[in-house]
């Protein structure tokens, strides 16, 4: 008989392919699942001894924490800690915690929960911007405390069984980037979007991922079975024989087309005229720098480090770092590897460092402003880019620029590592090229100018979009606002690149767009050269460039930009490629 709740919900594939697995529902991952349960007038002490062995752990955990900052930031950002020491151990939260244990019988998580809630509610109200930092100090130390609580049940979270698909509301970078993912065989988010770090790491590892998917949550339970189909955006929920049998046709035909696209990947990526593109990969962890290999890409056009960064409990050191970027060098010898320096903030966060808790981290402080702010991280990464550039030819590339005058701070602070490396009498590359990303409008409409002080571009159209838009890319809210069709999305594009080409620089493409067959043509015609992308994209990338004239394309971009409305565009390009509609 069929599952009662069995059905079928609709979404948006971010990521292609079929895939059958068990439901492992995770709520509110990187926030945390709160069991809440009744207990008996007699566990009370039972309840509390466990709150007061937390305090005492996360009173250890800070104090290692605040030395670590300490000793890597500096002795400033290290006093942030001393008022949450304080915290932990107040009086009036322990009190209100064994009052709502008490009171409304409840266990020691959700006492703690509640409690932590109404206390930051009270301070987040208060006019002086103190008493709100209080607020977020308070939030930081129940979210302590609970994990604490909860460790166990936590990891299990993040322990996956064998062949589970993932249902989320949404994840974050530092969970994705813990998770292992060898595990997971599919990915349904309530929330998420094309361009969120989920949907691309999911990408890079040819996980079927449907996102957009409304009350997942409520309708899909841990243990369902689910097929998630990854070409048409939809999550079938305890499917019946009927649509299983269906599905595995599709399956056969979809991994016989994908193996088509396989004999791709041997052949140049020239158009039908004769121009060459070089085709490069996106890359996070340096395992991925094996399919980058399989996949034939010319490079790496973009090694995302903070990857690295997110899957540690603190920084790793210059010799951590140094090995994991030899690594992909090497496996990548001798083509270049373009590393990006850590690039965190925004809904990519560090657990183990402590920024100040800004209302709208997007526009805070990230990126290039943070290593500008913390130049002992940002110089740490240096060296160790700098001594792999010794036997390999490495770039390193800027992110989240906005001003000529970063990309000069940070050309200073690399001279000073450089000068440093000299005197250790250590050996690196002088001439190593310097590229800044372009993916804020400012940095866009100064590309001529950036010219001056840098070798190479890349363009992130993740963040360029979402910044042009002012349209959150991780938000499903305003999904439909985030548009690479949009036409000022097109004549940004076209003057980058075109200015580019005037200065004389190299440019490539990274974001998702270089890596979506929809745009590649209209790419080519706006005067795009260089693409990176997630290496499992490169063959069906190869096959348009190989099918289409440069020419054909400029007519085809020129004639899109002379269009005012999305719809006007959309409709252009879906006439001339129905198979290939964005
Ligand atoms: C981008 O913004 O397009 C980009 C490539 O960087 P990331 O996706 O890592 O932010
Ligand atoms: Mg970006």
């Amino acid at each position: 008989m069929e599952d009662k709740r069995s059905g079928m919900i609709l979404g948006l594939s971010v990521s292609s392919g079929i895939a059958r697995g068990t439901a492992h529902v995770i709520q509110d991952t990187g926030r945390i699942l709160i069991p809440r349960r009744t207990i008996k007038d007699g566990d009370i002490g039972g309840e509390m001894a466990k709150f007061d062995a937390a305090t005492r752990e996360a009173e250890q955990g800070l104090l290692r924490l605040q030395k670590d900052v300490r000793q890597k930031i500096g002795k400033r950002d290290a006093e942030i800690f001393d008022a949450q020491i304080l915290l932990v151990h107040d009086a009036s939260l322990r009190k209100e915690v064994a009052s709502r244990c008490q009171v409304q019988k409840i266990n020691i998580e959700a006492a703690l929960a509640e409690a932590i809630e109404k206390f930051a509610g009270m301070f987040v109200q208060l006019e002086d911007s103190h008493f709100r930092e209080k607020s977020s100090d308070i939030r930081d130390i129940g979210k302590r405390l609970l994990d604490i609580l909860l460790k166990r049940q936590h990891e299990e979270i993040l322990l996956l069984p064998e062949g589970a698909i993932i249902v989320a509301t949404e994840l974050l970078p530092s969970t994705t980037a813990r998770m292992n993912l060898k595990m997971v065989r599919g990915l349904v988010l309530e929330g998420g979007a094309q361009t969120s770090h989920a949907a691309i790491l999911t990408r890079s590892l040819g996980i079927p991922s449907v996102v957009h998917v409304t009350n997942a949550l409520t309708r899909i339970r841990t243990n369902d079975q689910l097929l998630v189909d990854g070409l048409a955006g939809r999550v079938f929920i305890n499917p019946s024989k009927s649509i299983l049998k269906e599905y595995e046709k599709l399956q056969k035909e979809f991994e016989a087309h994908q193996s088509a696209l396989q004999d791709e990947v041997a052949l140049p990526a020239t158009t039908l005229d004769g121009v060459a593109i070089k085709i490069s990969a996106n890359i996070g962890k340096s395992a991925d720098a094996e399919a980058a290999f399989r996949f034939r890409a010319e490079g790496i056009g973009l090694y995302r480090t903070e990857f690295i960064f997110l899957v540690q409990d603190q920084f790793p050191s210059e010799e951590e770092q140094y090995r994991f970027y030899k690594t992909v060098a090497e496996r990548m010898t001798p083509e270049e590897v373009v590393i990006r320096v850590l690039d965190v903030g925004g809904d990519k966060m560090l657990p183990y460092f402590p920024l100040p808790a800004e209302i709208n981290p997007s526009l805070g402080c990230r990126g290039i402003r943070l290593l500008l702010k913390h130049p002992r991280i940002f110089k740490t990464q240096l060296r160790a880019i700098l001594r792999v550039s010794a036997f390999h030819p490495v770039s390193i590339l800027l992110p989240m620029i906005c001003s000529v005058g970063e990309v000069m701070e940070a050309r200073k602070i690399l001279d000073a590592v450089k000068t440093e490396l000299r005197a250790e009498k250590l050996s690196f590359d002088a001439k190593i090229r310097v590229g800044a990303m372009i993916e804020t409008p400012a940095a866009a409409i100064l590309t001529g100018q950036l010219s001056a002080e840098v070798d190479f571009f890349s363009i992130g159209t993740n963040d360029l979009i979402q910044y042009l838009l002012t349209t959150d890319r991780t938000s499903a809210e305003v999904a439909t606002y985030y548009e690479p069709l949009h036409p000022a999305v097109l004549h940004m594009l076209k003057s980058v690149l075109e200015t580019a080409r005037a200065k004389g620089k190299s440019i490539s493409v990274c974001g998702e767009m270089a890596g979506n067959p929809a745009y590649t043509e209209l790419l080519l015609g706006l005067g795009a050269r260089n693409f990176s992308l997630t290496p499992g994209e490169i063959p069906q990338i190869k096959k348009v460039i190989r099918s289409v004239n440069s020419q054909t394309a400029e007519t085809l971009a020129n004639a899109l930009l002379a269009l005012r409305t999305i719809e006007e565009i959309k409709k252009r390009l879906s006439q001339r490629h129905p198979s290939r509609s964005a």
